[in-house]
């Protein structure tokens, strides 16, 4: 079978084992395409099987998982009719088979020894093809096509190695030259033995003069002890479970050492260093060693030893695609360089100038490629849809309240866009609580009074309910008295026209919305993800609204505007980002901020609290729920997993119901609940059936609980000031007094001092912006839920170098937005290959 035939087997056979999940290829199976694409040019298969294939991939993420499979299973056979190989045959167990490989850690015994120790003495090299290829290619294009070529290329990785080096994304060299350090350790620092002190952190370089192996433990533990000397004094070095060393190990040898100096017996040692040989290449010690993201079975010398053949051979080869004049501007070193000084630095400062380097052109590709969607986008037509002042007004009287200034801005942008016969692509960032709905239901209002179709999508089925709940109100007027004189036909919609569609809504009447829908009977639909899930047709969708945007991927937004012919577009959220920032992750968006709060809510009363305080927290929950109240205590994220995360709160949940407050109910949700279930307890808080709900930070966005009066947060230190805000807008939904009380894991005064601006302010702008003062851009595009992960180095970097390549990317696009110009060639291929990876907003 041909190679592109047997890799698209490959993965449909990873996706149906993992049930269609679309993560056998790492950001989705659409991943694939673009290599893939030119594989299968370069195997010749028939052009028409080529289209075939990249045509269904392209809409995989918005399937189901059902869809998903008979899409793939659709394609497969497609190809078995068509393809002139001698015998596709359906995908079916692999018969590669499973050789030991140098990266694996084969069966994990301690006493297994390191392989790649052994054999790494003879460097493997890549395969010599693929470099006389890449000569060739080098004239023409940014990036040598051979980097497309699969990492097994590479000595030493075979399929099986491959198999679990794509769990770190990694399939071809370009993906190992773009796999950057996790963190560096500083092995720099060279000492004679005479002057090593305990707990520093060096390297010694040294003659082995002896070598023993100890058994501790009564045969339990195995120690390998070299005594190596320098002339200035001699310093033992102790391997525990590693036997195998002392069989490579010869006295006479000379090595290089690096690690931390312990103490043994009141005598300095040298426990579990890295170790080489003085006369190779140091790549694992006397340097600052690369140390990255790992998966299991997968070693750190391992990774790091294929990473540096292909980052030594191949960076030097990849062209620039920057001008140079915007380099030069901006004090850019080349990215040659860059890639080179990531992987392999040569002091703290080429790392930094790479990391710099390489985060500007995150930023700066990001920012060119949603300046063009955005340019894509707006040369579209859109219906036109104008308001008269006379409906408008009649809308507005009959809301309960004024609209605020900030609403009323954001009300008159969105009516402008919607007149203005271009595609409306609209931010509006709220703070929480700043009344983004009405925005929304009246931009609802003013395109379904012309018979069009409207849709909002909410991450959430709470949410997504409580949406149904306002819009029914809102628009249709249901649960409101009709006074005298007054008809409903006031209302621009009436109950039937708007419905709610959910996963768990029944078949049976699913079916009966999407005939509603393709009819045009149903003018609003609101919904979760089952929305763009479902294979629901509109007659007419001029308006797709998404809240809570940044819960979605761009994909998702894409989709649903998909169900439209060029519809209008709101995208709605509640994180404040600061300007600058929201200017470079949202370029594709035209942003309204809504800076003001609706009147007579009072700023929740927010409180620091040290840890041995916490019965005085405890004193005012009961204290509320005596009120008839109800409480939220949150519990961060204790180590880099949700899973430990949901093991602390589950343990304190079980302590607060028993101990404490045993007199309550205590509800209890967190991220490794399944969603349904999450909705469950979500609902039962709301309807007051717990008095207190112990919380990870997956408590839900929007949602409303006018009765939660009182906020608990715990390890409050852990969390950025964006966060705690986000959080803390999850009470002080109603006029009654609502409190936050923040208890730090510690009594660190320095620590906590970050906190107390919390209670200095309730506006989510000013501390986004001290978010941003204090803990670096990383906070708000590093995290999950920024939708932005694929940053890798930008969230490492400073706010005004995003800023510069901000402003460089956008001055020349104004000079050049097609990117025609010779000097911009090769960027407009590099930008389009990053680019094409995405769904693609503009389809
Ligand atoms: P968010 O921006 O967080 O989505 P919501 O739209 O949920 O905020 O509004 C929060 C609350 O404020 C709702 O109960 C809403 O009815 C109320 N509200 C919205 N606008 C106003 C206003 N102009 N005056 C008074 N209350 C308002
Ligand atoms: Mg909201």
């Amino acid at each position: 079978m041909k190679a592109s035939l047997e890799k698209l087997q490959k993965y449909f056979k990873l996706e149906a084992t993992r049930g269609y999940d679309n993560n056998a290829v790492v950001g989705g199976l659409e991943r694939m395409l673009e290599n893939w694409e030119s594989d299968a040019r370069a195997d010749e298969l028939p052009e028409e099987i080529i289209k075939a294939v990249v045509a269904r991939i392209r809409d995989y993420s918005r399937l189901s998982p059902k869809s998903r499979a008979e899409v793939l299973e659709g394609i497969w056979r497609r190809i078995q009719q068509g393809s002139t190989s001698p015998q596709p045959t359906a995908p079916q167990e692999e018969t590669a088979s499973a050789q030991a490989e140098e990266i694996v850690d084969e069966a994990a015994t301690p006493e297994e020894p390191d392989k790649s120790d052994i054999q790494g003495m003879q460097e493997p090299e890549i395969d010599p093809q693929t470099h006389q290829q890449d000569e060739i290619e080098d004239q023409l294009s940014g990036e040598p096509a051979a980097l497309n070529a699969s990492i097994t290329v590479i000595a030493g990785i075979g399929v099986r190695t491959a198999q679990i080096m794509e769990r770190l994304g990694l399939m071809t060299l370009k993906d190992m030259l773009y796999f950057f350090p996790r963190r560096y350790d500083d092995y720099s620092q060279l000492k004679t033995i005479n002057r090593l002190q305990y707990g520093e952190i060096v390297t010694v370089i040294g003659t082995v003069e002896s070598i023993t192996t100890r058994k501790l433990r009564g045969g339990k533990v195995t120690v390998v002890e070299a005594v190596v000397s320098d002339g200035s004094g001699s310093l033992r070095a102790n391997w525990f479970n590693q036997a195998w060393k002392a069989k490579n190990l010869r006295s006479g040898t000379q090595v290089v050492l690096s690690g931390k100096i312990d103490q043994y017996l009141g005598r300095l040692v040298i426990n579990h260093p890295e170790m080489e040989y003085l006369e190779r290449q140091q790549l694992h010690t006397n340097r600052i060693v690369p140390v990255y993201p790992l998966t299991a079975q997968i070693k750190q010398r391992s990774l790091r030893k294929q990473i540096n053949q292909v980052s030594s051979y191949w960076a030097p080869r990849v062209q620039d695609p920057l001008p140079k004049k915007i380099r030069q501007e901006a004090g850019l070193i080349d990215l040659p360089d860059a890639l080179l000084q990531i992987h392999l630095p040569d002091s703290w400062e080429k790392l930094k100038a790479a990391q710099s380097r390489l985060a500007f052109d995150e930023i700066f590709l990001l920012q060119l490629g949603m300046l063009s969607q955005k340019h894509a986008w707006q040369a579209r037509e859109a219906r036109v849809f104008e308001t008269t002042d006379a409906f408008l007004g009649q809308q507005l009287r009959r809301l309960p309240f004024k609209l605020t200034t900030a609403q009323q801005h954001a009300l008159a942008d969105v009516r402008r866009d919607l007149a203005s016969g271009r595609p409306m692509n609209r931010l509006i960032q709220g703070d929480v609580g700043s009344g983004k709905t009405i925005v929304a239901a009246l931009g609802i209002a003013l395109v379904t009074q012309n018979g069009s179709q409207a849709a909002l999508m909410a991450p959430t089925s709470i949410l997504a309910e409580q949406h149904y709940q306002n819009m029914l109100t809102t628009l249709a007027g249901q649960g409101k008295q009709i006074s005298a004189g007054q008809t409903g036909s006031q209302y621009p919609l009436s109950s039937g026209q708007i419905r709610l569609m959910l996963g768990a809504t029944p078949e049976l009447e699913k079916q009966e919305i999407r005939a509603g829908l393709a009819d045009g009977s149903i003018k609003l639909i609101i919904g979760t993800h089952a929305l763009i899930e479902d294979p629901v047709v509109f007659a007419d969708l001029q308006l797709a609204i998404i809240d809570e945007q940044h819960r979605f991927g761009v994909a998702q937004r894409a989709s649903l505007r998909s169900k439209g012919n060029s519809p209008h577009l709101v995208v709605m959220t509640a994180t404040p980002i600061p300007r600058s920032l929201a200017l470079t992750v949202y370029g594709d968006l035209d942003l309204t901020v809504m800076d003001e709060m609706p009147p007579g809510r009072q700023p929740v009363s927010t409180h620091v609290l040290m840890p041995i305080e916490r019965e005085r927290a405890y004193t005012l929950i009961q204290g509320q729920i005596q009120q008839g109240r109800q409480a939220f205590i949150i519990y961060p994220l204790v180590e880099e997993s949700e899973n430990s995360q949901s093991k602390a709160a589950t343990e304190e949940f079980d302590r607060l119901q028993k101990d404490v407050f045993q007199q309550y109910k205590v509800g209890l949700l967190h991220g490794r609940m399944k969603a349904s279930d999450k909705d469950t307890v979500m609902t039962a808080f709301r309807d007051a059936e717990y008095q207190i709900l112990v919380s990870t930070t997956v408590v839900e966005v929007g949602v409303d609980v006018p009765n939660a009066t009182v906020m608990l947060i715990e390890g409050s230190n852990r969390f950025g000031l964006a966060q705690l805000h986000q959080l803390r807008g999850r009470v002080g939904r109603s006029s009654d007094k609502a409190y936050c009380l923040l208890i730090p894991d510690k009594d660190d005064e320095i620590e906590n001092e970050r906190l107390k601006v919390m209670a200095e302010t309730n506006d989510g702008f000013v501390l986004a912006e001290k978010d941003l003062e204090q803990r670096g851009p990383g906070q708000f595009l590093g995290t999950r839920q920024s939708g932005f992960a694929e940053l890798q180095i930008a969230t490492l970097t400073d706010i005004r170098l995003i800023e510069k390549a901000r402003q460089h990317a956008q001055e020349l696009f104004e000079q050049d937005p097609e990117l025609s110009q010779p000097e911009h060639s090769l960027l407009a291929e590099f930008l389009q290959r990053s680019w094409s990876n995405d769904t693609g907003d503009v389809s």
